[in-house]
């Protein structure tokens, strides 16, 4: 069967060993694995006579192909048997409606100018190659130009359109962009200078490929990049791309380019420094924390209560005061017998003798006084009344005891009680020096500070 171009017959093939190293194998083109009865390979043999790449001779003068032969000639191309892409790619042609049922390369609807000798027709590129999948039956293409196509995908059925004697695929490989005469021979034998085989499994002469895909191509890097570390111009990092994947080093230091076919490294950042700093830990100037130099950084510790040096070893964080559940203002203790409370963190104890009087919320516990000869209460503080020879002329009637005179006692704005026997005493001040009244002015302060309290000016 004389199956495909033959108007180009001759042409000179490259004795140049066709490189199939890094392109995307090659599956069984039809979908069937028994309907092929016939091969006719590419011609290997420069001129006159055909041979094909088993050093065989099922080929014929000048052909660029490889023909698979349907059995059942063109009585079976209505049956329909497919034609599968053989591997992922991108239609970039396809043709169709032209006669299918050519016995001859001539005549109606049949020659080398319908669909260029390819009759109904599909090109896919399929990455370093293109593949022409030819003399479809008609009606049959599947894909359109620019459609992506994977592998054994279904693109169209066996016919006999075109250049064509009978009903047969040929399936023809050519680099991308490559014309007729770059056609190459996609099995790999003893008379085809392909290598490896285009097919991912060439399968035994005279018989189908293996329906095998082959592994996608592998990616490619972008155009720039390289596989050895190279500089980037500012020499503020480096890129490296393996297998498509682009890397990128950030150079601190800055990056140095080195001799050509070598990695460019980054300038290694000078060390760090601590100054004087050792490996142990001291105190800071203020005492407010401690720090210390470890691998040549500076590690600093707050000290909120303060930092405590250590003549050998590390300075350590003072341990923050504590008065346990005490409040800023006293509190009478559990025995009444005191009260206390807390001043930065410090517990203050004041001793109350005659006993603790719990006042309002939020306000200090009061002592009792101690008068001469006995306890006094302090809810009556005219018990022994003032002295009445004192001289504030506004004070307490001087026959005493008349409580409502007590409460008239001078208060100035400023909270200063003035007391018979001569005491001014500052209560804001009183308070936290906490002074020793005479015993006879105590009612008056304890009676005057109530007072002052529930009826403020
Ligand atoms: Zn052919």
């Amino acid at each position: 069967m004389k199956g495909a171009i033959h108007s180009l017959a001759g042409v000179a093939l490259s004795l140049a060993l066709v490189s199939t190293a890094s392109a995307q194998t090659l599956s069984r083109p039809t979908a069937c694995s028994t309907c092929i009865g016939n091969w006719y390979y590419f011609d290997e043999v420069a001129t006159g006579a055909a041979g094909d790449w088993n050093c065989g001779g099922s080929s014929y003068d000048g052909h660029h192909g490889s023909d698979f032969s349907l059995i059942g000639n063109n009585g079976a191309i209505d049956t329909g048997y497919d034609i599968v892409a053989t591997a992922a790619g991108t239609v970039v042609a396809a043709e169709d409606g032209h006669f299918d049922h050519c016995t001859a390369c001539g005549g109606a609807g049949c020659g080398s100018s319908v669909g260029s000798g390819y009759g109904n027709h599909v090109v896919i590129n399929e990455g370093s190659y293109k593949v022409i999948y030819g003399h479809m039956r008609t009606g049959s293409v599947r894909v359109a130009v620019g459609d992506t196509v994977s592998c054994g995908q279904v693109i169209g059925q066996i016919g006999s359109s075109g250049c064509t004697t009978g009903a047969h695929l040929h399936v023809e490989t050519r680099p991308v962009g490559g014309a007729y005469a770059s056609a190459f021979d996609p099995f790999q034998g003893g008379c085809s200078p392909t290598s490896p085989s285009l097919w991912t499994g060439q399968g035994p002469y005279r018989g189908l490929p293996d329906a095998t895909c082959g592994a996608p191509p592998p990616p490619t890097c972008p155009s720039g990049t390289y596989a050895i570390w190279t500089c980037n111009a500012a020499a503020t990092e480096r890129t490296r791309c393996l297998s498509g994947v682009v890397s990128t080093e950030a150079c601190s230091a800055g990056c140095i380019s080195m001799p050509s076919g070598t990695d460019d490294v980054c300038a290694t950042p000078p060390p760090p420094d601590c100054g004087s700093l050792s490996a142990s830990y001291t105190c800071t100037a203020d005492a407010s924390a401690r720090e210390r130099c470890s691998s040549g950084m500076i590690e600093t510790d707050a000290c909120a209560a303060g930092c405590v040096a250590s003549a050998s070893g590390d300075a350590s964080c003072a341990t923050p005061p504590d008065c346990g559940s005490l409040a800023a203002t006293y509190a009478c203790a559990g025995d009444g017998l005191s009260r206390a409370r807390c001043v930065s963190g410090t517990t203050e104890v004041d001793d109350c003798p005659a006993g603790c009087v719990v006042t309002a919320a939020g306000e200090d516990d009061l002592c009792r006084a101690v008068p001469d000869g006995g306890v006094q209460d302090a809810s009556a503080p005219d018990a022994s009344g003032p002295d009445a020879s004192a001289p504030d002329a506004s004070g307490p009637d001087a026959s005493g005891g008349d409580a409502s005179a007590a409460r008239d006692a001078d208060v100035d704005g400023g909270g200063s009680v003035v007391m018979k026997g001569g005491c001014s005493c500052d209560l804001a001040h009183s308070a936290g020096s906490k002074p020793r009244l005479p015993l006879l002015a105590l009612p008056f302060f304890v009676l005057v500070a109530f007072r002052f309290r529930r009826h403020p000016r």
